[in-house]
Order: C-alpha cells, then structure tokens, then sequence
C-alpha cells in the first residue's frame, strides 16, 4: 500500500509521526509538500518566512533524496491536489502533523472529513508541540489564561516519550508511480531577494541546520542560559525559533536533550519554560482564535488607539525613531530577520505604548520581516506587550527604552553593533542622544535629533488615555 505523507511545518526526517506511522504501517510513504498560500487566510507567510522556507524545502528534498526518496512539489488547491495524487499513486492513507492557525484547522478538518468521505484513511498527528492545545485543563475543564498555573500542571503529567529515528533507506515513491513534481523554483518563485544576503550568516534553513544549531547551543549555551538569555549583546539564546517554527527540529528532541543535560537547574528549567510560552501560545490561539485578529481582553475594545500614521510607521519599521535601542533592534530585525527577545518586548511597548499604535501594526511589520514569524507566538508577543492578551503586561507598565537599555545593554554594544552611525558616541550619550545635542551633532550628524515622540510626554498619553478607558470617559 501507499500512504501520501503530506509535509508542512514540519521539514524533516526525524522524529516525524506521520512519516513514521506511514512505514511502521508498512506503507511506501509518498512525500509531497503542496504551496497554497492563498489558503491561509489573512496571514499568508510574509517575504522573510518564504525566503527560510525555500532553503528548508530545497534540504528536505535532498535529506529525502539521499535515503532513496523524494519530496513532489505541487500547487494547490490542497484538497485538490491530494485527491488527485492519491488516484494517480493507488494511496490508501493521507498523513500529517498537526498546524494550529485557525484558517488552518478549519481548512485541515475539511480536507480530513472529504478524504474519508472519498474513503481514503485520513490522519493527522502531533509533530509540533509537547502537548496539544486541549490536553491541559483547568480542574473546571477550561482552557488556561495565565501561564503559570497552565506550564504546573503541563510539566505535572509530562511523560517523554521515545523519539523516532527514520531509517538511511527510504522506499522509493517511484513504487508508486509517483509523478515528478515541480521544481521548487515553480512552486515557490523566487523572488530574488535583495534583502536576505544577512540572513544566511547567522542561521542555516534545514534539519541539518537545526541540528548543528541545538547541539551547538547544549555544548556553549545552556548552561547560563537564565542570566544571559537576557542580555542583547550576548549570543544567549538558543536561536531555534525558526527552526522549531518550520519543524526543522522535534520540539520533543530538543526538550529530552535539555532534560539530559548536565546544567544547573534554573537554566534547564527556565529554558523549558520559554518552550512552555510557545505551548501556551498555541493553547491560546487553538481555545481563542479570534486573538490572531483581535484583542483577547474585551475591555481593551474602546481603548483610543491612535490613528495611524505611515510615517510613523516607517520611521519605526526602519530603524529611524531616534531611540537607539529601537532603532538598533529593528535594524537587527531588517539585516538577519531576527531579533533578541528583549528588544522585541521594548520595541512592541514603544509601538503601542509611546506610539499609542494598535499591536496589529507592528505584528504585521513582524510577519513579514521574521524568519521566525509564528502566529501563535508572534500574536502572543504583541498582546503581552500591548496589554490585551493572555496573562500581559498590565497597560500600564511602559516599558522605558533608555532604562531598559542601560539594564541590558550595559556597554551599549549591542546599540553600536546594529547602529554603527552612533558607535562614536560615548556611552551615555549613546543611550539617549537627544540629552546630549554637542555630541549628536559632532559625532553622529545623520542620526535624528529628537525621538519621534517625548519619551515622558509619549508615557503620560498612554497613560492618561488607559486612565479614561477605566473611567469609561
Ligand atoms: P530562546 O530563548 O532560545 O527560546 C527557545 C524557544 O522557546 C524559542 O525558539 C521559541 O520557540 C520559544 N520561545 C521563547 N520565548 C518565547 C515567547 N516569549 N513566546 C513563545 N515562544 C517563545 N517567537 C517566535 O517564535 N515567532 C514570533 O513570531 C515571535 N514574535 C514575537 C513578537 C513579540 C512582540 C515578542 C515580545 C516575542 C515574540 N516571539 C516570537 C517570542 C521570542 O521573542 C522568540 O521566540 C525568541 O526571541 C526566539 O529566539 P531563540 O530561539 O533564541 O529563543
């Protein structure tokens, strides 16, 4: 029998449940991979994802070809597409992992419920997550909204289980009379991006990629992880974000080997809990998907957002906002298609704290730069910081850019590394140049002289309109 192997976030080999039930079946699985961005509702990847998943699919296809293998490549529709594969290969089963967007649900439960009816056998999986969005309840049977109590009681009945290693030697889909499949040059265009040449400095697409990356960061990182995870300029973080996204790497290898490694017990454990708030991301998309879109906290509805301007906008997408730690993170964000989760946090107060801008604006400048970009978490990051989501940053916590800065980046490098128009500047002034004009003007003249709002006067409004809102005014 043949069963069609249907690859999405999930661009492996390792460690794959709807690979690995499709051969412990003794089925000759059909790998496909099928672009239907139109189906993803109003969050299409943007430009930084296509460009990760490209070089991704290009490695899958060749991990898959070394094992005899080999990954077809085709247009959707995907129901479409998948009936049609099936009729021409014999298929029986249809098998996958599991994608938690809403618009993807719904589209994967239709698609699942038209298989059957045609009669195949239809399967998903859990590829992506420790847990699945509704295996951790309240004792009331409710999904959380805080994090803690939901990470307690996840850890409480975690079990690992074994991983799965695909053997050197895969069946060939030939077998099954498979066709041939685009090219990926045909399936996913190539824009040629004139943009991207930083990224691919500091992070490699592929399960390859994201295993170098892990066993680089268990032998250098781990260990200190909860003290230096916070500091920009440090290389502290694990830097899997889009490999875990792409499901380049299982989440369960990635947790065992934390679990496993010899390290003090705060970095293990405060590691595992930054897999956890991916976890509660993806709970909280699965029980409220309406968050994607709009505020979790209805009470935010009449909050006065202000009305926002494109050159507002651009000065901060461009990294020209006069605060250089803004300016510094999203000259990061626009040069590697990453950025340092601190700098995220401050960058995401000031759009809507300072700027008073709805989050969805800056979500949507994340969306299309992040090689990471991840609805659950991305959407997460943006109702923390903007006050509406699940277990947020009360509103009234403003961030202070230049506070912030002087904590966590102390020496001020990660602000000359990614700003080297201020790197003359001595350190103080190079936290807020603004208070020290002589300098700014003799050491950094193309930078701007003001923030594009006061940093006191930006605070007070938020304030002041939060103020109104609890006053229902
Ligand atoms: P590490 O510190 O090494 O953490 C390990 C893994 O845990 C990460 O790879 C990630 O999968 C997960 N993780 C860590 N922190 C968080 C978190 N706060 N929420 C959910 N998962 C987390 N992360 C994304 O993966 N995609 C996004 O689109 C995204 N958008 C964000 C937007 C904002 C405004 C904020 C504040 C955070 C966002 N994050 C997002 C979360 C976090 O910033 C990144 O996951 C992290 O910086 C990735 O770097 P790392 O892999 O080195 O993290």
């Amino acid at each position: 029998g043949v069963a069609l192997v249907w690859f999405r976030d999930d661009l492996r080999l390792d460690d794959h449940p709807a690979l690995r039930a499709a051969l412990d079946r003794g089925l000759v699985p059909v790998p496909v991979y099928i672009h239907a961005p139109d189906e993803e509702g109003a969050w299409a990847p943007g430009a930084a994802s296509d460009a990760w998943r490209r070089r991704s699919l290009a490695a899958l296809a060749e991990a898959l070809a070394q094992r005899g293998s080999r990954l077809l490549m085709l247009h959707g529709p995907s129901l479409g597409t998948l009936q049609a594969l099936a009729a021409l290969t014999g298929a029986e089963a249809v098998l996958w992992n599991r994608r938690y967007e809403p618009h993807i649900e719904a589209r994967d439960t239709r698609i699942k419920r038209q298989l059957r009816q045609a009669g195949l056998h239809a399967e998903s999986f859990n590829g992506s997550l420790l847990f699945e969005p509704w295996e951790i309840e309240t004792k009331q049977g409710d999904p959380y909204r805080v994090f803690t109590p939901f990470w307690k009681n996840a850890l409480a009945q975690w079990r690992l289980r074994p991983l799965w290693e695909a053997s050197a030697r895969l069946p060939s889909p030939d077998q099954a009379g498979a066709p041939d499949g685009r090219h990926l040059d045909a399936i996913v265009p190539e824009t040629r991006p004139d943009w991207d040449a930083g990224f691919w400095d500091e992070a490699t697409p592929g399960e390859a990629g994201a295993r170098a990356r892990l066993q680089a960061f268990l032998a250098h990182g781990l260990e200190g992880y909860a003290q230096a995870r916070d500091r920009m300029a440090v290389d502290g973080t694990s830097r899997l974000s889009a490999h875990l996204h792409f499901g380049e790497v299982s989440v369960q290898r990635v947790a065992a080997a934390v679990l496993a490694a010899e390290v003090p017990a705060p970095d293990r454990e405060r590691f595992l809990a930054e897999l956890g708030w991916r976890e509660f991301a993806h709970h909280v998309m699965h029980h409220y998907p309406h968050v994607v879109d709009q505020d979790l906290d209805p009470r935010m509805a009449d909050f006065r957002w202000a009305r926002p301007l494109r050159t507002t906008l651009d000065a901060w997408e461009r990294g020209r906002t006069g605060v250089p730690i803004i300016d510094a993170g999203m000259r990061q964000l626009w040069q590697t298609g990453w950025m340092h989760n601190r700098v995220r946090m401050i960058v995401a107060s000031w759009v809507t704290k300072h700027l008073r801008l709805h989050w969805r604006h800056g979500a949507r400048w994340f969306w299309d730069t992040l090689v990471d970009a991840d609805l659950a978490n991305n959407t997460q990051g943006w109702q923390w910081a903007a006050g509406t989501g699940a277990d947020a940053a009360p509103y009234f916590r403003v961030f202070n850019p230049v506070s912030q800065a002087m904590k966590f980046d102390p020496q001020g490098e990660y602000i000359a590394r990614w700003l080297p128009e201020l790197a003359a500047l001595p350190l103080p002034a190079r936290f807020a140049p603004w208070e020290h004009p002589d300098l700014l003007r003799r050491l950094a003249p193309r930078y701007p002289r003001q923030p594009q709002v006061d940093l006191a006067q930006g605070r007070a409004a938020a304030l002041e309109a939060f103020a109104a809102l609890r006053a229902g005014r």
